[in-house]
């Protein structure tokens, strides 16, 4: 029997995991006590890993118009029929939709590939449901996307705010770190959200407010916060900006954030006093905020009151979004998303020079691509072409699924990289690439609180799968990029990867992985969890990467739900406890449909 140190699949928490494998089976898996994120712990869908393992079917035949085929023969022909495109309609006619389960160095190179080489900036991803509110929030509040907490913050905590976060269910070893704390520091919880979820049952207060209001909520507590001299004054002035339009715009009595929120005013004031008596607050915040109307402006409303109050840069004090995926972090940090280009670097002239000199990269796309709703739109209306969606399941995640199908449909070549056999998407490829699944593929994610893991593989390959990079490089290749793409492992994209963040940043991004870049391919593979930045906490000495190094309050407003406006019911999604996503890969397992064995509707 072997043990292998590797990270849970599924969620943002990035669980530390120890595989046991025999005779080339994952036999059973436990939590990783030396993992910063877990010590030791695993919720439900971490511990039944080694059955989902068992129970789900692997992709291992690669096909073209649904005949089976060699994986080379695949790959060829999706690069022909991707480069007919290009060749007839340019380059902003083919994108990539790529997914938070992607291990970082499958997200470098194909960002590489589309941003540098193709020369278009459509590359975006699942996570832009899960997050992307949050990387705006953080680079209009802190000039860069850099999550100021981390999870030993929760533990240094007196206060414990959960925005839009049903926790005990969607990220549950957090939960059970906020539980621990509570129970052993006495610190106080607050839940913010329109159900009242399994989360509540660690609440001291929960604020049931209505839903998409939570603009109206923060605004109200900034201002309450100021009028009763709970400003930091020091802090203010020394590290911030934007606090006097922000206090004006956010302005707001008790009666209007009453009837904005449908909170009691007895409610608002509890929740304002607790606030306003534990300066260790961490706001942790998910979904509830970020994948939902107005995400961004709910975030920075958020953000604005930590600030306000210098709430931030100390032990146990900051905002921190939770993102869904396991590695939806590292997508961030190689640029996977259509509004950045590459390593915390944007489309500006600078960045565009500096990046292109990097990678030596013959077309760097001039500007920010479709965004992942747009992107489909733009294939429903035909000017999308051609499209590699990979590991991930639009038909079922994107909204108006009706719509995402024509929007398949119509599309005249799509391509599908998965590992999981016959997914909702999958039925619409004319071109499926298998691909390695947990427990077979090698490379790092990193979690929600920057903290960048192995993920190891415990067995050989199930048939013709390839790993994604791989993949991807072939692709590259195929359609005439030689150079750049000659990689032979993931230890060689990640070292180019953390070269890139490295490269003429003078402290001016703090995501900066240059160490790093010189590991050697043993190193690598014993790579211990590593929180970026490298040498200390983000925003050292409260110097934020905004031009003026200070961080700015952002004046947000509360805007009208469509569903308001319709006056109808107002539908609010959530999760099931025990599966992943789509559940493509836990919905083959029995045990994890023993908490919620069929879908329901609470009303
Ligand atoms: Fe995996 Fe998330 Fe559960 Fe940890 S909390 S074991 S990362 S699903």
């Amino acid at each position: 029997m072997t043990r292998t140190r590797t990270t849970c699949p599924y969620c943002g928490v990035g669980c530390g995991v120890e595989a046991r494998v025999e005779g080339g089976a994952l036999i059973a898996v436990a939590g990783d006590e030396a993992h910063p994120a877990n010590r030791g712990r695993l919720c439900v869908k971490g511990a039944a890993l080694a059955e989902s393992q068992h129970h789900q079917p692997l992709a291992t035949q690669a096909a073209i118009d649904g005949r089976a085929t060699s994986w080379r023969s695949a790959v060829h022909e999706a690069a022909r029929r991707f480069g007919k495109v290009i060749a007839q309609d340019g380059p902003d006619a083919v994108a990539f939709y790529l997914s938070g389960q992607l291990l970082t160095e499958d997200y470098y190179v194909a960002n590489k590939l589309m941003k540098g080489f193709i020369g278009s900036g459509n590359v975006d991803t699942n996570s832009r449901l899960c997050m992307a509110s949050a990387v705006a929030a953080h680079k209009r509040a802190f000039g860069e996307d850099v999550v100021p907490v981390s999870y030993d913050d929760l533990e240094a905590a007196e206060l414990i705010v959960l925005v839009g976060s049903n926790t005990a269910w969607a990220h549950p070893v957090i939960y059970q770190r906020i539980a621990a704390a509570r129970a052993a520091r006495g610190t106080k919880v607050v839940v913010i959200d329109p159900r009242r979820t399994a989360t509540c049952d660690i609440a001291d207060l929960h604020l049931p407010l209505r839903p998409g209001s939570d603009v109206a909520l923060f605004n109200y507590l900034l201002t309450w916060l100021h009028d009763q001299g709970h400003t930091d004054q020091g802090f203010v002035t020394a590290h911030t900006q934007g606090a006097e339009n922000t206090l004006h715009s956010a302005r707001a009595d008790v009666a209007k954030a009453a009837e904005h929120t449908g909170l009691s005013e007895a409610t608002l004031e509890a929740f304002c006093e607790l606030f306003a008596a534990r300066r260790r607050t961490v706001t942790l915040f998910s979904q509830g905020v970020n994948q939902s109307d107005q995400g961004t402006d709910k975030a920075n409303a958020i953000i604005n009151c930590h600030l306000l109050t210098g709430r931030i840069g100390i032990a146990g004090a900051g905002p921190f979004s939770m993102t869904g995926q396991p590695n939806a972090m590292g997508g961030r940090e190689v640029g996977g998303l259509a509004t950045q280009l590459a390593a915390h670097m944007d489309f500006g002239a600078a960045d565009r020079d500096r990046v292109q000199r990097f990678w030596q990269a013959p077309a760097v796309a001039y500007g920010p691509g479709l965004k992942a709703v747009d992107l489909f739109d733009a294939m429903a209306a035909g000017t999308i072409k051609a499209v590699w969606i990979m590991g991930t399941n639009p038909a079922v995640s994107l909204p108006d699924s009706g719509r995402i199908a024509q929007a398949l449909e119509r599309c005249a070549t799509v391509i599908v990289s998965d590992c999981a056999i016959d997914t909702d998407t999958a039925r619409y490829a004319d071109v499926f690439l298998p691909a390695l699944g947990w427990g077979e593929k090698d490379g790092t994610v990193t979690n929600s609180e920057r903290v960048i893991s192995r993920q190891r593989a415990l067995r050989p390959a199930t048939g013709t799968a390839q790993a994604d990079w791989a993949t991807i490089c072939e692709f590259a290749r195929a359609l005439g990029f030689r150079r750049g793409f000659n990689f032979e492992s993931p230890a060689e994209i990640f070292r180019e990867h953390a070269a890139l963040s490295a490269f003429e940043n003078d402290g001016d991004r703090q995501f900066d992985l240059g160490p790093l870049a010189a590991l050697s391919d043993d190193e690598y593979d014993a790579l211990p969890p590593t929180r970026w930045p490298l040498n200390g906490p983000a925003f050292p000495e409260q110097r934020y990467s905004t031009a003026s190094g200070r961080a700015q309050l952002v004046p947000v407003t509360q805007q009208p739900l469509a569903s308001e406006a319709a006056d109808t019911f107002i539908l609010n999604s959530g999760r099931l406890r025990d599966q992943w996503h789509t559940m493509t890969r836990t919905g083959h397992t029995p045990r994890l449909f023993a908490h919620t064995g069929r879908p329901s509707i609470a009303l």
